[in-house]
């Protein structure tokens, strides 16, 4: 039976730390929360995170754009929230609707305030090992890592899924452990040639059930960063729970695992921000 990664829990302990360290240095963080067109998951992931902000006592700010109002109003939305003092995280939910250039919306946001770690010159950054601010899922998965005592020095790590929020910068974070990874996408020929060679496995692709039994080393440390829905509606995420549960030494819950990490990382990116911003004053 393995141990399960229990991203709830700690989550709850670092939202806990950020709220005290805002209440004892007496600042006030604002977070601005841009979300364009009504997609409901969005929506949802909105509400989550302005929830996380007044349990730490952060202030959210939220800016609703219908989705026709184009990508010209979206812009001037980022750069006036760019020169406003009392906001220092700004962060555009993705995904943005069909006809908004995201890259070019990215680039908007000043790289002090993009406290989700998408900006091109933070990004250059995660590579370089010079942080501003950690990508909010990888760092989160990290931290989980950290926390159980799981050091990835010298581990295979094998990421599957590439894309900039996710693989790319959770590899690159990996890397930085002095782990030796792989990643893996859809072009992978035998995904699970790759995966069976991981002491740690990070799956961050979206397809519920991808990653099965026989596609995981006996003892490996599983991390599901996925977020799915299955037939009946319910989260899940791309590991076959169930099977790989029994095999594996650790392995996080969906949901309860990555999840709430993600969030209390972007909160400790939002201070983060707050205390550079008093820093150059
Ligand atoms: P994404 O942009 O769609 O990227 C998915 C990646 O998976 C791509 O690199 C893709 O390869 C790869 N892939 C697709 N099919 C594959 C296959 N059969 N075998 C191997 N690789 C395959 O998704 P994302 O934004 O990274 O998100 C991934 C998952 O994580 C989603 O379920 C999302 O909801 C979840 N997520 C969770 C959190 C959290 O806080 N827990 C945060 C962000 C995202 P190609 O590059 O070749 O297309």
């Amino acid at each position: 039976m393995a141990t399960l990664l229990d991203g709830a829990a700690l989550a709850g302990e670092i939202k806990a730390q950020v709220a005290a360290e805002i209440k004892k240095a007496g600042i006030n963080p604002g977070l601005a929360v841009v979300i364009v067109g009504e997609n409901p998951a969005s929506r949802i992931y909105v509400d989550y995170k302005k929830k996380d902000c007044a349990e730490c006592g952060i202030r959210s700010e939220e800016f609703a754009l219908s989705a026709e109002a184009g990508e010209d109003a979206l812009l001037a939305c980022i750069a006036a929230l760019n020169r406003r003092a009392d906001i220092h995280g700004i962060l555009v939910q993705q995904p943005l609707p069909a006809g908004y250039d995201e890259r070019k919306v990215l680039q908007a946001i000043s790289p002090d305030k993009d406290v989700d770690a998408f900006h091109p010159v933070n990004v250059g950054r995660i590579v370089s090992g010079d942080y501003a601010f950690l990508p909010c899922t990888p760092a989160g998965v990290l931290a989980l890592l950290d926390h159980y005592g799981i050091n990835p020095k010298g581990r295979h790590c094998v990421v599957v899924g590439r894309s900039d929020i996710v693989g790319k910068p959770q590899a690159m974070l990996l890397l930085h452990r002095d782990a030796t990874v792989t990643i893996c996408h859809s072009k992978t020929l035998d995904l699970g040639h790759f995966t069976r060679q991981a002491d740690i496995l990070v799956a961050a692709v979206g397809k519920e059930n991808l990653i099965t039994a026989d596609m995981v080393k006996p003892g490996a440390v599983v991390i599901d960063v996925a977020m799915n829905k299955n037939a009946a509606g319910k989260l899940c995420g791309d590991v076959d729970f169930p099977a790989v549960e029994p095999i594996a030494s650790y392995i996080t819950p969906v949901p309860g695992g990555v999840g709430p990490m993600t969030r209390a990382i972007l909160m400790r990116n939002t201070l983060e921000a707050t205390q550079n911003a008093a820093s150059v004053l």
